[in-house]
């Protein structure tokens, strides 16, 4: 077979010139294999950190100690990372102090799955010492090695095998099963960055839903910080695949165990300002749509991205048909259309000008006049222009009884 990976040859090339062995690694391998998209191609190699910094111009050193550097060839970065043995985490949150090593052998030991820990030669040989090839053909995730000592060593190959579980369609071994159902709680000392970044791989896999469903049968889900645990066949009719981003995603796994209040939450699992505001928000109006159906103001204020976004949550959790979803698209996009105006700037008129025209200060009536306002022209009850406005605005003052 000849060699795939375009031009992370040159990089094994160079090294193996220079008297190193030098292969491409882990997902890039499985995923050829797989005939999936390969993303990005890892390079083990004999060579230590200091020595592959020598042999390339442009290389940035992202994890030293670890062996990582990345080398930036023909505008691609590849990680090259010396083989090393153990990569246990002691305190399950820091890799421990690594060996490096000058065989492919122990590298490929420290590896988490078998699919995982295949390496090709410039040759487009495949090395694989723990029958990931034969698992890939039967479709199972199987640890390298005794699962109860990996997973002691790592829990986060726990979630990172239901992981590829959601992302590739495969079965759990039946080893890993068991050994995850008695290892379960050691999820609770992982660092929650590891922990969110997996969950959040595993929603957007296509099998997600398998997934979930080892997380519980497993009782994983009860050792992840989750103040409600839900019902594994609350999960069974989900539709992930109709999502289109992160925080749909989120949404319908967090609606479907029954959170309305998210701060705790996103605190909790250390979420970025931007994903915890876009989860709030699709929840937020997830619960008033639930109460009533579209209008004006609300695809006005929401914007129709966000209104589609919530229907896509309410077909996924079953809440309404794809058909009637596909109508209720379209209802929203005849009444953005139908909005006078599209933001607030377009108004003809701000804050100002009702200031003028009363002759008072500002005060919590400003902000309630120009919503008004800003809703009656959106709804086509007042016409966008000043003059109009201004006589709205003293029918306003006498109907507020406000003591101008
Ligand atoms: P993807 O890039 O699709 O997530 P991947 O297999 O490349 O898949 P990475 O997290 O990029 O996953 O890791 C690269 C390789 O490093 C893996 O294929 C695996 O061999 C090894 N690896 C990653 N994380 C662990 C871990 N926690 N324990 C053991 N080996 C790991
Ligand atoms: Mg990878």
């Amino acid at each position: 077979m000849a060699f795939p990976f375009g031009e992370a040859a040159e990089v094994i090339q160079r090294l193996e010139r220079a008297g190193y062995l030098a292969y491409a690694v882990g997902g890039a391998v499985r995923d050829f294999l797989l005939g999936r998209p390969v993303h990005d191609v890892d390079i083990a190699t004999s060579a230590r950190p200091d020595e592959v910094c020598q042999f390339f111009n442009k290389t940035i050193p992202i994890g030293m100690q670890h062996g990582t550097v990345a080398v930036l060839h023909k505008g691609k970065i590849f990680e090259v990372t010396t083989f090393r043995s153990e990569q246990g985490y002691d305190d399950f949150r820091h890799p421990n102090q690594v060996h490096f090593e000058r065989t492919l052998d122990r590298d490929l030991m420290r590896r988490d799955f078998t699919m995982n820990a295949l390496a090709m030669d410039l040759s487009g040989q495949i090395i694989d010492q723990f029958g990931g090839q034969s698992d890939m053909r039967t479709k199972i995730v199987r640890m390298v090695g005794n699962p109860e000592e990996r997973i002691n060593e790592d829990p986060l190959r726990m979630l990172r095998g239901m992981r590829f579980v959601a992302e590739l369609g495969f079965t759990l071994g039946s080893d890993e099963r068991e050994a995850f159902t008695r290892h379960a709680s050691l999820l609770e000392k992982l660092s929650m960055e590891r922990v969110d970044q997996e969950m959040t791989r595993l929603l957007a896999g296509p099998n997600a839903v398998q997934a979930i469903g080892l997380l519980y049968e497993t009782h994983c889900i009860e050792h992840l910080p989750l103040q409600k645990k839900g019902q594994r066949e609350a999960f069974n009719a989900i539709h992930f695949d109709m999502l289109q981003s992160e925080a749909e995603r989120w949404s319908v796994f967090l609606a479907v165990l029954g959170y309305d209040q998210l701060d705790a939450f996103a605190g909790r699992w250390k979420w970025s300002g931007a994903r915890k505001k876009a989860v709030k928000k699709l929840l937020r109006v997830l619960d008033e749509r639930r109460r009533q159906s579209w209008s004006r103001w609300m695809v006005y204020k929401v914007l129709p991205e966000t209104a589609y976004a919530v229907e896509r949550v309410r077909t996924a959790i079953g809440e309404e048909t794809l058909a009637q979803a596909d109508e209720t698209c379209q209802l929203i996009t005849g009444l953005w259309n139908a909005c006078s105006i599209h933001s607030t700037k377009e108004l003809a008129v701000d804050g100002r000008d009702f200031l003028y025209w009363s002759g008072r200060k500002g005060g919590p009536w400003l902000a309630s006049v120009l919503e008004d306002a800003e809703r009656a022209v959106v709804c086509g009850h007042l016409a966008n222009e000043r003059s109009s406005i201004e006589q709205w605005f003293s029918a306003w003052q006498k109907e507020q009884k406000m003591p101008f």
